[in-house]
């Protein structure tokens, strides 16, 4: 009888995949893969390099900022005498890339796009 050999299955438990980074609404903590997460987004703050999510479960309006090497967080702006961000947590998807025009901000995961306007 042939043993089964247990394969050292990888398990993602780092920051890494896709599908094993769960982001969460800063205001009542639904969860979101980050693709959801991206698909709730709607306009882009260009200049900023911040996107802006409303959540569908509790419709609160957060904002995520896009960061070099595929950083990004969740949180929201202080209005202040200037535009801050405040981070409320800080997440990782090392294939995820994005690019900034005038117009637009372009997030892409592997195969996916995600194409967010600019905010006039
Ligand atoms: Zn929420």
């Amino acid at each position: 009888m042939a043993k089964k050999q247990k394969t050292n299955e990888k398990t993602n438990e780092e920051c890494g995949t896709e599908q094993e980074c769960i982001t969460s609404c800063p205001l009542c903590k639904a969860q979101f893969t980050v693709t959801q997460l991206l698909e709730a987004c709607t306009v882009a703050w260009t200049n900023q390099e911040w996107i802006y999510f409303i959540c569908p479960e509790c419709k609160g309006h957060s904002h995520v900022a896009l960061r070099r090497g595929g950083e990004f967080a969740i949180g929201y702006i202080d209005g202040g005498p200037g535009p801050c961000f405040i981070e409320s947590e800080k997440y990782c998807v090392p294939n995820m890339k994005f690019s900034i025009r005038n117009d637009a901000i372009t997030v892409r995961i592997d195969e996916k796009i995600f194409r967010f306007t600019a905010k006039l």
